[in-house]
């Protein structure tokens, strides 16, 4: 190629093209938003002098990686940037990096409590009662105590469990044990026969929507969750759900005016529950819109919903009692019926699907909806996806790769709760959880994501696609599904976009495709992989813009 006039240049690096031919490369340069050249550093430089007047700057990458910007199809961004270390933040940060044990919980309500005006809510999220020293949850008379006159909202890192206090459990109208059965079954906890405060599923979801995050707020949060994932080479989220229309409507607006410079693929879901979450998507269905509308900042993503529980606690909807504990419930807050019923209504309105499913029964719910659908109407084209997908079988995964579906798989929870999951689930099902491995090799364009604030985001989920490793407990876990460092990259880069039907404008390093870029800390390919971990963003490039460069 001759004459080249880029803006910018990389030269000398390790270029991780993640393309369809896995090439490896040395040098990229950009024009405007678009990668104009990939090749070698000669072949850039020889072809950059015939044009010796360009006074462009050429980034030296000493070997360094570079790849095309990491897309986690499963984020949510205001939910992220609520979260706050002090009380007087929106949602009080209760993960083990601000909150070690119980009493440093139930201090922050207190502290919480003392600076709210009576009757507004303490919320808060995060604590994960197996990785505190109490092993349990917070009671309800604990928080009772420490807030006595605020509503309480304490929710698992995972978001599907959450302690109330009476004064918020009031809100559903639950003041006594005998109200609890106005609810499905093991949504609202009775123990001995007292309430818990332990709210479930959609009723804790229901709940939970009393809690005004005012649309400020929201603003707020969602530009911090940009820094977070500028710093971790983030420079797409598929945006998995935040608080109805308010944040809809932010989110397209922050996007267009490019105040919010990752590019978001918004799913169609409401946190606060069923109901709303359907009526939400009733109402796009009903205007006979389709997903993918939008332009290369923001679009419309799938049509959301939400079966079962969370992988930690856990609650998740599995076929068999969890290991540990058989007598846990397994939550399920939709019918195996119910869904096929949903899945036709989105195919046939020529909507991408997804829900959250974690439990293999849940997933077999959406496999079974989704052959169901295709029955009368085939559309593998319309790339139906599964949320967090995370414990599977062969069987699943080959029924799964004959209709196109393409899971989002939630690797990181491996780096926080994987030794956790053998005592969940057993060795048996831990040789599928996370099956990126039997996922590729059935022809599956898999992407990966943190389902941030939950999990690690950025190179986190490399790590954990890779080395399969809990950082948290220090715990090597089933390596059956582990999958090599260029398998794992291409899934959080290329299926990521192929996820959001954008395979051809982003997601590899390949001349005319949008210039969303990272460089790592050093040559990915190079380093012992179990040292991942302790890789770093440098730069982070979003539409041929550096927006974030590493402190040295
Ligand atoms: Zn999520």
């Amino acid at each position: 190629m001759n004459n080249i006039y880029a803006d910018a240049a990389f030269i000398n690096g390790a270029v991780i093209t993640a393309a369809d031919d896995g090439s490896l490369t040395e040098a990229v340069a950009v024009k405007g938003n678009k990668i104009i050249y990939t090749g070698t550093t000669a072949g850039l430089e020889k072809a950059m002098r015939t044009s010796a007047e360009q006074r462009i700057p050429v980034i030296d990458l000493n070997g360094r990686t570079l790849m095309p910007g990491i897309i986690d199809t499963h984020y949510h961004p205001i939910l992220f940037g609520l979260i706050g270390d002090g009380p007087d933040a929106s949602i009080i940060n209760t993960f083990r990096t601000n909150c070690k044990s119980l009493a440093d919980i139930l201090g922050l309500v207190k502290e919480a409590a003392l600076i709210k005006k009576p009757g507004e809510w303490v919320s808060m999220m995060g604590y994960e009662p197996t990785l505190l020293p109490e092993q349990r949850h917070p009671s309800i008379t604990e928080l009772d105590a420490a807030a006595p006159d605020n509503p309480v909202h304490c929710m698992h890192g995972g978001g599907h469990i959450c302690v109330y206090n009476s004064r918020a459990l009031a809100y559903i109208g639950v003041m006594k044990p005998a109200d609890a059965a106005k609810y499905p079954d093991d949504e609202v906890e009775v123990k001995d026969g007292k309430l818990t405060g332990i709210v479930r599923g959609h009723t804790h979801f229901k709940l939970w929507g009393h809690v005004d995050y005012p649309e400020e707020a929201q603003k707020n949060a969602a530009l911090k969750a940009q820094r977070h994932c500028l710093e971790n080479g983030v420079t797409s989220v598929h945006d998995a759900g935040e608080f109805g229309g308010t944040s809809y409507h932010l989110m397209q607006k922050l996007c267009g005016s490019g105040e919010f410079k990752i590019r978001t693929y918004m799913m169609l879901h409401d946190i606060f529950g069923k109901a709303r979450s359907m009526e939400e998507n009733a109402c796009w269905i009903k205007l006979g819109l389709m997903s993918g509308l939008g332009d290369t900042r923001f679009r419309i993503g799938p049509c959301k919903f939400m079966i079962d529980g969370g992988s930690g606690a856990p609650s998740c909807g599995t076929r068999e009692p969890f290991s540990h504990d058989p007598s846990l419930p397994r939550e399920f807050g939709w019918h195996r019926e119910e869904v096929a019923e949903y899945i036709k209504i989105i195919n046939d309105a020529e909507c991408q699907a997804t829900a959250h499913a974690i439990g293999d029964e849940a997933i077999e719910y959406m496999v079974g909806g989704y052959e169901k659908a295709f029955l009368t109407n085939p559309r593998p084209d319309l790339r139906h996806r599964i949320e967090h997908c995370t414990i599977t079988d062969q069987n699943l995964i080959e029924r799964m790769a004959a209709m196109n579906i393409c899971p989002s798989v939630n690797v990181s929870s491996l780096s926080k709760l994987g030794k956790k999951f053998v005592d969940f689930y057993g060795d048996e099902r831990n040789k599928y959880i996370c099956a990126i491995r039997s996922m590729l090799d059935s022809g599956i364009r898999c992407s990966l994501h943190s389902d941030a604030p939950s999990y690690p985001a950025g190179l986190a989920i490399l790590d954990a696609a890779v080395n399969r490793y809990d950082r948290t407990n220090g715990f090597q876990c089933d390596r059956t599904q582990a999958v090599s460092v260029l398998e794992a990259i291409r899934c959080m880069t290329y299926n990521g976009a192929y996820a959001s039907f954008e395979e051809n404008i982003k997601g590899s390093i390949e001349q005319g495709k949008l210039a969303d870029l990272i460089v790592l800390s050093d040559n990915v390919l190079n380093i012992p992989p179990e040292d991942i971990h302790k890789l770093k963003v440098d730069i982070t490039m979003i539409d041929g813009k550096i927006e974030y460069e590493r402190e040295p």
